[in-house]
């Protein structure tokens, strides 16, 4: 006799049938199910992860779109092993692998084990973290993990915060509450209206894209973001945002936030922290500081001074799927008084009554611009659980140094120039053609990133500087060895200096002829 409680619904059926799609869904009836579905696909991952010779196999998009347009949506396969099948065509045979130690393209880490158990826990769970009716104990986890983020920035007692699907949102988030903090003083329509295109955000020119694109979902005037010019180093130069909070007040422009890096996103430059809180402390302005992918620096054993000053941030982004090896998505805002998040509240009689926050209820869609949304805390949690944070650290720390190594390597080669040093895991630098092609500089470089793709060999990233093409290798995989970073430089190296004796050479051909 199966438990009186067990779903009464068979744990299978003929594909097509009601049946067959009750047996579908995961309950009591379906874990057996369940379990091989998964297990045979955590299989197909595992295969792929100890056989995959190099990150990519530089499919072109023209060659997988036949192959994933042929698929027909209405037709299902009814079996998970031969979807799984199909799958091996039309993703993870060609797809990119991040764990491969020539990936050194973009911020993306190799994930922890305890993070994909969490992965699969919270999926599984479905757990949605809106309101505590649809999450229980998963929203004391995600409040326990900022509260552990916020301690670790240093934001004292009245810190508080919300998970993020990413960087782009939380930076978002953080600018919302800094344009409504600012808009405290307009207390009628028309004094809002005429405040907000006068609104200004003073970020790095090295800073991220999403304080632009947050400050046009939010608004403000199309000049509103004020690139601020940086040092050698690619730090903002906090000379000149004190001198732009100036000019901005002669013009009759309020800046509503400074937006600190702590990791560009090319240079892994941290701008001076300690210095911008001094300069918004005496000009009253927020400071946001974009964390996205310095947040290692949190946990790490011997570089956590490198975010000195963060903890007088009134709002800070952290990326976990950057720096702390967390699967996508896990990101968090943290803000220094937690009143602010009151910005972002709205109540629905449905969902989140004013009633529930009277009764002390716990919920986090008072404090976030999602409504349904992941428990992404939990991969934190496990790994947390399972590593600790000094492990984590120890991890991040690896891979700064190796990109010290690397660069020492790419600077000490005269085939190559570089940039500034990083204080991160970045380094940006481009082949230098000699001779009669020393004018193919930017295209010999393009060349090369894109005759590295197409071979799958290895990845790397390009980036534009003063006007100019660079390659950049993004580290955050500790499996990386110098000597991964030595043979990609050869290969870039031929690359790049094919490209130059053709092209001379043809020249020479059309001179001639
Ligand atoms: C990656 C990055 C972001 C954006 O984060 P997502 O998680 O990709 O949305 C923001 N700021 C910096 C500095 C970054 O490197």
């Amino acid at each position: 006799m199966p438990p009186a409680t067990a779903t009464q619904w068979p744990a299978a059926g003929p594909p097509g049938t009601l049946a067959g799609a009750r047996a579908q869904l995961l309950h009591d009836g379906s874990v057996e199910h369940y379990r091989r579905t998964i297990a045979d696909g955590v299989d197909r991952v595992v295969r792929r992860v100890a056989t995959v010779q190099q990150p990519g196999t530089g499919v072109a998009p023209a060659d997988l779109a036949p192959v994933v347009d042929r698929v027909d949506l209405d037709r299902p396969l009814g079996d998970a092993g031969a979807a799984l099948d199909e799958l091996e065509d039309v993703y993870l045979r060609d797809t990119v692998w991040f764990h491969h130690p020539r990936y050194l393209a973009h911020l993306n880490c190799p994930v922890v084990i305890p993070a994909l158990l969490g992965e699969a826990v919270l999926s599984a769970v479905n757990s949605s973290l809106d309101t505590w009716d649809q999450s229980a104990g998963a929203t004391l986890i995600e409040r326990r993990l900022i509260d552990w983020t916020a301690a670790r920035v240093g934001l004292g007692p009245d810190a508080d915060g919300v998970f993020t699907s990413g960087g782009s949102q939380s930076n978002l988030q953080a600018l919302l509450l800094a344009r409504e903090e600012a808009c405290a003083a307009a207390l009628t329509p028309a004094a809002r209206a005429e405040l907000l295109p006068r609104l200004r955000v003073l970020t790095s020119a090295a800073g991220h894209f999403s304080v632009q694109k947050s400050a046009k979902l939010l608004g403000l005037a199309p000049d509103a973001v004020v690139a601020v010019p940086t040092d050698a180093r690619r730090r903002i130069q906090p000379a000149a945002v004190r001198d732009e909070i100036a000019r901005c007040r002669q013009a009759g422009q309020v800046v509503m936030a400074v937006v600190g890096t702590a990791g560009t996103t090319d240079f892994g430059s941290i701008d001076p922290l300690a210095e911008l809180a001094g300069i918004c402390a005496d000009a009253g302005v927020w400071l946001h500081v974009d964390a996205a992918y310095g947040c290692g620096l949190l946990v790490s054993p011997t570089r956590r001074h490198l975010l000195d000053g963060i903890e007088r941030a009134d709002s800070v982004t952290v990326d976990y799927h950057k720096s702390f090896f967390q699967p996508v998505s896990s990101s968090a805002l943290l803000v220094r008084d937690g009143r602010v998040l009151r910005h972002a509240t709205y109540h629905a009689d449905y969902l989140n009554p004013a009633r529930m926050a009277e009764q002390r209820i716990p919920n986090q869609v008072d404090k976030s611009l999602q409504t349904t949304r992941r428990f992404d805390a939990l991969k934190l949690w496990l790994t947390l659980r399972v590593m600790g944070p000094d492990a984590l650290g120890a991890l991040f720390d690896e891979v700064v140094d190796r990109a010290a190594d690397a660069w020492q390597l790419v600077s000490e080669d005269p085939r190559f120039e570089v940039v500034t040093r990083s204080e991160l895991s970045t380094v940006v630098f481009r082949y230098l053609p000699t001779g009669p092609g020393r004018d193919l500089a930017d295209e010999a470089n393009l060349y090369a990133r894109e005759a590295l793709a197409a071979s799958g060999a290895a990845l790397v990233a390009g980036t534009r500087v003063d006007g100019r093409h660079f390659l950049k290798f993004t580290l955050l995989n500790p499996a990386t060895t110098v000597d991964d970073v030595g043979h990609v430089l050869e290969l870039i190296a031929a690359h790049a200096g094919r490209y130059v004796a053709e092209r001379t050479a043809a020249d020479l051909a059309c001179h001639v002829g």
